[in-house]
């Protein structure tokens, strides 16, 4: 039986617990990172860097290469059928870097874990799933499953995952970064603020003959919303907001690249794909080539009461979500990882540490009251642009930008964040 000790466990290696664990390796901080699944996503899903996150990446040392992978877009657009109603110019927002990255969620991930990797040697151990963890003291003791997958079925084979063996971590903090269905905020039994709004997209990625259109382009009718996002090389995707749909749950990410196609049902994903985009947005006049990959997806918006306590921590999905156009919580999760790692760094060597957590606490309720508009929302001026009030309370999520970033866009549609 193993036992392994280190200053921080991080649960999750999503794009949040790898942030986390660059962060904690640059400190100095001994980390294990675990993953349940056998290696990172397969698809685009969270697609975009704001400002922030990349000033974090330059701080890691990673800008040039996200750089390099990624497509830099300054605008975002927002229509209704075919009027351009309102836009929203990056490079006029006064951040450190004047346009957002896009970039599919899976290549960001490989390349924090070959970052990561390329600093800590093997801090990352896929196919182990978090079983339960106790507070004793100063430690905490994480009970460890390594899975391996079985054959099992006589005629249809079936891949079932069991447990190979247990072991015990012991850390002076956890990290949980565990994804929208954590087990750490299980465990912790900390209760959520908001959460009455659920929304519904179908994501549909895809490439096309012509180059994508150089901006993020939001429809926003009387009840829906779609957006349009460039992806790197002549890719697209297309998210749709559906007002009726089967989907009751968020769905698991993703690991497997590879799609089993059928070319009569492509073709009818293709001309799904295309009429719907034409009738909500007349304007997309690109190709729909090959459909790589679709999902329904629920996004509900709420938060926790409490990020955490004593020596146990959330981070990223596992502590909030709203809706994907602003991809706001993974951004704001990597403000949450880099503050913990801080904290934590600190906090294993001068006593205080409660404080900063406390006041790790603080901030990040504070930040997602206001991103869940629970502390007022988007405010119209009297001369804001009466399609642009009529909506001020959805722009909230669709606004790529955190802060006094997210201030400054909105200000842009004359609208004031309270
Ligand atoms: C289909 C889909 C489409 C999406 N589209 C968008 C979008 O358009 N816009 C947007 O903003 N966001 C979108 N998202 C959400 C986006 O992917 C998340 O915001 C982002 O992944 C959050 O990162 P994270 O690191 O916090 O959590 P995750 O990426 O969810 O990572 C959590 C990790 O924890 C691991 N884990 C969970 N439980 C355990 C356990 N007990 N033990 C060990 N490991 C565990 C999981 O395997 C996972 O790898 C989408 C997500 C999906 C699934």
């Amino acid at each position: 039986m193993r036992d392994e000790q280190m200053d921080v466990l991080i649960v999750g290696a999503g794009p949040v617990g790898l942030m986390a664990g660059l962060f904690l390796a640059q400190a100095g901080v001994s980390l294990r990172v675990i993953d349940q699944e056998s290696g990172t996503a397969a698809r685009s899903y969270g697609c975009a860097l704001h400002s922030a996150s990349l000033k974090h990446l330059q701080q890691l040392g990673l800008l040039d290469t996200v750089l390099g992978l990624g497509r830099k877009v300054s605008k975002v657009a927002f229509y209704e059928r075919e009027n351009r109603k309102a836009e929203l110019d990056l490079a006029q927002a006064g951040a450190e870097f004047p346009f957002m990255l896009i970039l599919p969620q899976d290549e960001f991930e490989r390349m924090l874990v070959e970052a990561l990797e390329s600093r800590t040697g093997k801090a990352i151990l896929w196919n182990h799933r978090l079983d339960d963890f106790q507070t004793a003291g100063d430690r905490v003791r994480s009970s460890v499953q390594e899975l391996t997958g079985t054959s099992t079925g006589y005629v249809v084979p079936h891949w079932e995952t069991v447990v190979k063996q247990r072991f015990d971590v012991h850390s002076s903090y956890v990290i949980g970064a565990d994804g929208h269905r954590s087990l750490v905020r299980q465990r912790l039994g900390v209760a959520s603020m908001g959460g009455t709004q659920r929304e519904v997209f179908a994501a549909y990625e895809f490439t096309t003959d012509e180059a994508p259109y150089d901006e993020v382009r939001v429809v926003m009718d009387t009840d829906s919303s779609s957006v349009l996002w460039p992806l790197p090389g002549n890719k697209c995707r297309w998210a749709f907001q559906l007002l009726h749909s089967e989907a009751t749950e968020f769905p698991d990410k993703e690991r497997r690249a590879l799609r089993v196609s059928d070319e009569t049902t492509d073709q009818k994903i293709r001309d799904f794909v295309a009429g719907l985009a034409q009738k909500r947005a007349p304007w997309f006049k690109l190709s729909v080539k090959e459909v790589t990959w679709f999902s329904d997806v629920v996004f509900e918006h709420h938060c926790v009461k409490e990020f955490g306590a004593g020596r146990c921590w959330l981070a990223g999905d596992a502590a909030h979500q709203t809706g994907p156009v602003g991809v706001q919580s993974m951004n704001a999760g990597f403000i949450e990882a880099k503050a913990l790692a801080t904290a934590f760094g600190k906090g294993l060597e001068v006593r205080g540490g409660a404080d900063l957590l406390q006041q790790f606490n603080r901030e990040h309720q504070a930040r997602w009251q206001q991103l869940l508009g629970l502390t007022g929302g988007l405010k119209p001026a009297a001369n804001t642009d009466p399609w642009v009030k009529a909506r001020a309370p959805r722009l909230l999520a669709d606004l790529p930008a955190i802060d006094a970033s997210l201030e400054r866009l909105a200000g842009q549609l004359n609208l004031q964040l309270a």
